[in-house]
C-alpha cells in the first residue's frame, strides 16, 4: 500500500518522499482515509506506531483544502497533549509534514512566558498543539477563540487523565463548538477513557495499532530481585557487565532521579535527567543530547518521559517499578522499535512485589526473575503467575548461589 492510494495530495506525498516514509503504518492506513472523510476516530495506539502522522497528515490536508482563512485569535485544529515534551514533538511533526503547505502552526505549554504565545495567536493559527492548562490560561485571557475549530485531537488521552487534567479537559470541551471532528488516541483504554470517548465521539472508527515494525515479543523483559539500598550498585554493575550503550532509566520520583544522576557522576559516569522540576529548555536539551548520542544515560520520571520519540533504544531500565502498571507498557515501548530487538530490565525490591504482580496481571505474562551474583536478597517472596496469583509460597532462605534463572522463588531482603 502507498500513501498516494490513501488519497493524500501531491505536496504531502513529496514531503513524505523526502522524509523517506515509503509505506503507511497500519494506524496510518486506517486513520488517514477516515480523518480525510471527516470521521471521528478512536485509536488504541502508543508512541512508535506512527500515530502522529496518522492524524497530522490528513488534518493538514483538510485544513489546506477546506479553507476559509483563519481569523484573528482563531484556531482551526487543536491538538491536546499531556506534556511539554510531547507538545514540542507533535508540533515538530506538523511542521515537518506541512513544510510545503501555507499553514500556520504553533505550540503552547506552561512554564514559559505566555506573551509570545499570545502574539502568535493574534494572526490566527491553523494548528495549535497545546497542553490543557496553558490552553485554558490563553482562553481565559481571550487570546484564543474556537468558533472556526473543525477538529480536536486528544493525543495520549490516558496520560492526560493520569496527570489529573480531567477538569481542565472538561472546561476545554465546554468551550469548543459541538459540531466538529474529534480524534482520540490513547495507549490504554480504561473505563474513564471509554466514558470520555462515549461523551465526545460520534460514530467513531475504532482502531487498534501495534508498534511499527515490531511486536512486544521482541522485547526481552526480565526482573532482577535486589535490596532497595543496593539498586544503584546493581545498576552500575549491570551497566558495566553488559556494556550497555544507550540506556533510558526510569525512577519513581524527581528526587530519586537527581540522586541517581549524582551517584553516577561520583563514579565518573555522565547521565542527564528529565523530570518536572527541570526548566523546560533544560529538559529539551537533555533529550536532544540523549537522542544525538552525546549522553548515553537518560534518567527520567514517567511524566517527563511519556510520549518521547526515541527510536531504536536498546535498553530500558526500570530502576523503580512504576506505580501505575500501564506505565510499564509505556516504558518498555521505548525499546525494541523499528524491528530492532530490545531489553527491558526491572530492578525489583521487596517493597515492589505488589506493583510487579499488577504489571504481570496487566501484561498477562510472568517476568523472568534472574538473580545477579552477589546481589541476591535474603528473604524470599512468593512468585506470582500472570494473573497476579501466588503460585509458590515463600520458602526458607538459602545461601545465594551463582547467577541463575530463578523460576520458582525470588529472594528479597526486607526493607
Ligand atoms: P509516532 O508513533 O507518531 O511517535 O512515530 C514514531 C516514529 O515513526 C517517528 O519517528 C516517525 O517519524 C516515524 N514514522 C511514522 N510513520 C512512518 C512511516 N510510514 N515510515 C517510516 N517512518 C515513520
Amino acid at each position: 500500500m502507498s500513501f498516494a492510494s490513501l488519497g493524500l495530495i501531491d505536496p504531502l506525498l513529496r514531503t513524505l518522499e523526502t522524509l523517506d516514509y515509503k509505506t503507511p503504518t497500519p494506524v496510518q492506513a486506517q486513520a488517514i482515509p477516515a480523518v480525510l472523510a471527516g470521521r471521528d476516530v478512536m485509536a488504541a495506539a502508543q508512541t512508535g506506531t506512527g500515530k502522529t502522522a496518522g492524524f497530522a497528515l490528513p488534518l493538514l490536508q483538510r485544513l489546506t483544502m477546506e479553507g476559509p482563512q483563519v481569523g484573528s485569535n482563531c484556531v482551526r485544529a487543536l491538538v491536546l497533549v499531556p506534556t511539554r515534551e510531547l507538545a514540542e514533538q507533535v508540533h515538530e511533526s506538523f511542521r515537518a509534514y506541512g513544510a510545503s503547505l501555507p499553514l500556520r502552526t504553533m505550540v503552547a505549554y506552561g512554564g514559559v512566558s505566555i506573551n509570545p504565545q499570545m502574539m502568535k495567536l493574534r494572526k490566527g493559527v491553523d494548528v495549535m498543539v497545546a497542553t490543557p492548562g496553558r490552553l485554558l490560561d490563553l482562553h481565559g485571557q481571550n487570546a484564543v477563540k474556537f468558533h472556526q475549530l473543525i477538529t480536536l485531537v486528544l493525543d495520549e488521552a490516558d496520560r492526560m487523565l493520569d496527570l489529573g487534567f480531567s477538569r481542565e479537559l472538561d472546561a476545554v470541551f465546554m468551550a469548543l463548538p459541538k459540531k466538529r471532528q474529534t480524534l482520540l488516541f490513547s495507549a490504554t483504554f480504561s473505563d474513564a477513557i471509554r466514558a470520555m470517548a462515549a461523551k465526545l465521539l460520534s460514530d467513531p472508527l475504532s482502531l487498534e495499532a501495534s508498534p511499527r515494525n515490531t511486536t512486544v515479543k521482541k522485547i526481552r523483559q526480565w526482573a532482577v530481585p535486589v535490596d532497595k539500598k543496593r539498586k544503584p550498585e546493581l545498576f552500575l554493575h549491570l551497566l558495566k557487565k553488559n556494556r550497555w550503550g544507550q540506556v533510558l532509566v526510569f525512577v519513581k520520583t524527581r528526587h530519586g532521579v537527581e540522586e541517581l544522576v549524582t551517584q553516577l557522576a561520583a563514579r565518573g559516569i555522565a547521565a542527564d535527567s528529565i523530570h518536572g522540576d527541570k526548566p523546560q529548555p533544560a529538559r529539551l536539551r537533555a533529550l536532544e543530547r540523549f537522542k544525538a548520542g552525546e549522553v548515553k544515560i537518560l534518567v527520567a520520571t514517567d511524566v517527563a518521559a511519556r510520549g518521547l520519540d526515541i527510536d531504536d533504544l536498546p535498553h530500558v531500565v526500570n530502576f523503580d517499578l512504576p506505580i501505575v502498571a500501564e506505565d510499564y507498557i509505556h516504558r518498555t515501548g521505548r525499546t525494541g522499535r523499528a524491528g530492532a530487538s530490545g531489553e527491558a530490565v526491572s530492578l525489583v525490591c521487596a517493597d515492589e512485589v505488589r506493583q510487579l504482580a499488577a504489571i504481570e496481571t496487566l501484561t498477562r505474562q510472568t517476568l523472568e526473575r534472574i538473580e545477579e551474583p552477589g546481589f541476591a536478597p535474603d528473604h524470599r517472596v512468593p512468585v506470582t503467575n500472570a494473573s497476579g496469583e501466588v503460585v509458590r509460597k515463600p520458602k526458607k532462605p538459602k545461601k545465594p548461589k551463582d547467577a541463575k534463572v530463578v523460576s520458582e522463588d525470588v529472594r528479597f531482603r526486607q526493607g
